[in-house]
């Protein structure tokens, strides 16, 4: 017993002097590096993310680590650098992008590439969406490569550009010419949060899987006419009544892994009344009255039951005495995981039940479907140990409604999680959130989350003395 105790003591403490970084240290580089690549102009279009690459590889070399530009587009580099462990398990993957939305510097409180500091906070235009991961995980790499930790896997870092106008050059680019040197059996990207509110810290939100921007276009015909003489053939009338069914139906519910498990834990922690409407959700007789609610009261939480449409875009008609023959509205549909879209394209023109109205499916199809990401894992396990240590918070799988990069590293069966540093969940209404007209991240979010993302590597990556 005393043995075993005595061996545990010294186990530990070897873990602690070897592994336990000097966080005061540290929080000061990864600061420096989250304002160097801020105040680097990546907005895109057009990007030139390949200043940011650059910079990376400064960095990286210096500290003899390995790097491989990678360039569909010279002025729009990824980055890609790996270190090695013993291959007993398969690599884990760190990506962040290296572009930004557009900025109109008129609205910004500071300048939106100075980086400034200001009350605990980092201002400037990527500081949310997405630079602070680029930041976190450039410093993780740095930090493995100085312990000179002992891997079980390799961590591979990416950065990659053009996530946020077009992916030809960025993550496409990477899945189909890259794949050998990005492949891993996991990654962690953009995506999640963890939820502050009030103040008071209450989960973490786990990205694992996406709906699918699919479309379609609604086409009314009818004869054309005088306009003093209204006809109920009118392709407008049509079409109007055509657009009412599709967006007030309420198309079949279906709940995978991730969304069961997304409402049965939200149920836990909410007040009262949202808890029995979750719970609701999972009893046939009670649901629809409780998607009614959500779909007057709650979409984002709506749009997760099911296969979305909305119409986003009517055109029809040119001329005010001329009854037109044609017109069209462009629907914007986020599809399940596993949606049959040409089963439900079915059904969309039963609802409509109008043959004046024809479904043309378009072929939107900027990401590829892929099926969640498991729930069920070590690696999801370290993610839920991780924040219950750093934030004391339990962990929440959830399914954006919109798509992300990892749409492609799961489609090539890579169990991807989308991450992020904690937030208030007030800042983003009072305009200060991703892609707003000013951007922010308090430096002890940064922080918090460089300390996740060690404890993470550490229980999935780090081998065990
Ligand atoms: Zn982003």
């Amino acid at each position: 017993m005393r043995r075993t105790l005595s061996l545990f003591l010294l186990v530990a403490c070897g873990l602690t002097r070897a592994q336990s970084p000097d966080w005061t240290k540290i929080y000061a580089e990864l600061l420096t590096h989250y304002q160097a690549i801020l105040r680097l102009d990546t907005t895109d279009p057009p990007g030139n993310e390949t200043k940011v690459a650059e910079y990376i590889q400064k960095v990286f070399e210096q500290d003899g680590i390995p790097v491989t530009i990678a360039a569909k587009d010279p002025a729009r580099a990824n980055v890609i650098a790996r270190l090695r462990g013993n291959g007993s398990k398969r690599p884990i993957l760190l990506v962040g992008h290296e572009d930004t939305v557009q900025v109109d510097p008129a609205k910004w409180i500071f300048p939106p590439f100075s980086a400034t500091r200001d009350g605990g906070y980092v201002y400037a235009r990527g500081a949310i969406d997405n630079k602070w991961q680029v930041a976190a995980n450039i410093m993780t790499m740095l930090m493995l490569k100085r312990g000179n930790v002992a891997l079980d896997r390799d961590v591979i870092f990416v950065s990659e550009a053009g996530e946020e106008a077009s992916t030809a050059p960025g993550i496409e680019y990477l899945a189909n010419e890259h794949w050998p040197e990005i492949d891993a059996e996991a990654c962690l990207a953009e995506g999640g949060t963890v939820r502050r509110e009030g103040g008071q810290v209450r989960f973490a939100l786990t990205q694992t899987a996406e709906k699918i921007p699919r479309g379609a276009k609604l086409v009314s015909t009818g004869p054309s006419g005088h306009g003093s003489r209204p006809m109920r053939t009118n392709a407008i009338l049509h079409l109007s009544q055509a657009i009412e069914k599709v967006a007030l139906w309420d198309p079949p519910m279906r709940l995978n892994d991730t969304t069961r498990a997304y409402f049965e834990k939200m149920a836990t922690l909410s007040p009262a009344g949202q808890a029995a409407r979750f719970n609701a959700l999972f009893d046939a007789a009670k649901a629809p009255a409780v998607r009614e609610y959500l779909a007057e009261n709650d979409p984002g939480n709506y749009s997760m039951l099911h296969t979305s449409i909305s119409p986003n875009i009517v055109s029809g008609g040119f001329q005010v005495n001329v009854i037109p023959s044609q017109a069209e509205a462009t629907l914007d549909i986020r599809a399940l995981p596993d949606e049959d879209m040409p089963a439900f394209y079915d059904l969309m023109r039963k609802v409509i039940a109008d043959p004046a109205v024809k479904v043309v499916p378009n072929d939107r199809n900027e990401r590829p479907g892929s099926a969640p990401s498991r729930i069920d894992t070590e690696i999801y396990r370290a993610i839920e140990s991780a924040n219950r240590k750093v934030y004391q918070v339990p962990t929440i799988p959830q399914m954006s409604t919109g798509a992300t990069d990892m749409a492609f590293l799961r489609a090539k069966g890579m169990q991807c999680y989308g991450v992020g540093p904690a937030a208030d969940m007030e800042d983003a209404a009072k305009g200060f959130g991703a892609h707003s007209d000013q951007e922010r991240l308090l430096e002890d979010s940064l922080n918090k989350y460089l300390e996740f993302q060690w404890d993470f590597l550490t229980s999935v990556a780090m081998t065990k003395r």
